[in-house]
């Protein structure tokens, strides 16, 4: 098959690649390996990942989006390529016309940076567009219409939230707070509470496993393993999900804020059809247990969780693709 339009999702944490009429065919973490030495690419995504924490000295792990925004363009631009290359294949003849969806918050500095790196990449054409606007897209929400939408993404680096109306932003709010700040606050609680150190990716697999924005009824339990503070040994201990739910407290009202804010933002005539119609959440840390009926307490707007909340905006960025005529006044630049 050719393949002749790319979208992809430039997380902080994950980066996905879509291709119309297939689907998702990458999702692998944004990082790269470089080589402190002779600051050589040592490999990209899935690969760089494992070498992640036990990297010896001369090698550095780094995630060239940082909080959202692009920290390192020069990285950005090869990892950027490495993953046109891999979408496309072997050997292609065919240039693609490839769609980026980038933080709201991204300069124009960084817009121009995005879009030759793109090109760079060996992409025909390069088209921006917004995360916010290109999550409601693909989470079928219908943006073109006259009447307000919300979508609430929570990432890995960041939350991004915004109301969207004819297919642009009308008001929109980014905290730096996501999965990543969920995973240290768990660490910090279970040093603090019982004198346990974990590493980032334990932290990550109890939220997952156990963890909830509500206290539950029936709570989960997990067997953890860890380095006692004290004595520098390892040791087991179980904990339980009331044990995430409070370790979480602090960076979920940080997310409820950014949301009321929001809110407070929100034009009248639009705040009207949201309380309608709720917002829609997505990102893959809207996947942690109960966030949505959290925030739904909270605002006392209801909130849905997209189907596929973790794909969203590479889907959207696809469909963007195959409809640009259509979804002409969201491209925020192209080249
Ligand atoms: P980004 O867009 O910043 O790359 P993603 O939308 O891919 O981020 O979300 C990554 C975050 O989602 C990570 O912090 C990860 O731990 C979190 N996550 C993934 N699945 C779950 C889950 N089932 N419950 C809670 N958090 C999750
Ligand atoms: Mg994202």
């Amino acid at each position: 098959m050719i393949i002749k339009k790319i979208g992809i999702d430039l997380g902080t944490q994950n980066t996905l690649v879509y291709v119309p009429k297939r689907g998702i065919v990458i999702n692998e973490p944004s990082v790269v390996a470089i080589s402190k030495v002779d600051k050589k690419i040592l490999s990209v995504g899935l690969d760089a990942k494992e070498m992640l924490g036990r990297t010896p000295e001369t090698i550095v792990a780094s995630r060239p989006l940082k909080d959202g925004v692009i920290a390192d363009y020069k990285t950005t631009a090869v990892m950027l390529r490495y993953f046109v290359n891999k979408a496309l294949g072997g050997v292609h003849l065919f240039r693609p016309e490839v769609m980026v969806a980038v933080p709201a918050g991204i300069t124009s500095t960084e817009r121009r940076a995005v879009i030759d790196a793109t090109i760079a990449a060996g992409a025909k054409a390069a088209y921006i567009i917004k995360e916010p606007v290109v999550a409601a897209i693909g989470a079928g929400i219908p943006i073109g219409s006259p009447s307000g939408h919300m979508i609430v993404d929570i990432g890995g680096g960041t939350s991004e939230m915004a109301i969207i109306s004819l297919g642009g932003i009308v008001a929109s709010n980014s905290v730096r707070i996501g999965g990543n700040r969920f995973d240290l606050a768990i660490t910090e609680f279970i040093r603090r509470k019982y004198g346990l150190a974990i590493g980032d990716r334990s932290a990550e697999r109890i939220k997952i496993d156990i963890g909830s924005a509500l206290y539950l009824n029936e709570k989960l339990v997990k067997d953890i393993r860890g380095r006692d503070v004290i004595s520098g040994l390892p040791r087991t201990l179980t904990i339980n999900s009331d044990d995430v739910t409070e370790a979480l407290q602090g960076e979920l009202e940080g997310v409820i804020r950014a949301v009321k804010d929001l809110l407070q933002k929100t034009p009248p005539e639009l705040s009207a059809d949201i309380i309608d119609k709720g917002m829609i959440m997505s990102g893959g840390s809207s996947q942690l247990r109960n966030i949505d009926q959290l925030l739904t307490r909270a605002t006392g707007v209801p909130a849905f969780i997209a189907e596929d909340a973790l794909l969203c905006v590479a889907k959207g960025t696809g469909i963007a693709l195959e409809n640009l005529e259509s979804y002409k006044r969201s491209i925020l630049a192209m080249k």
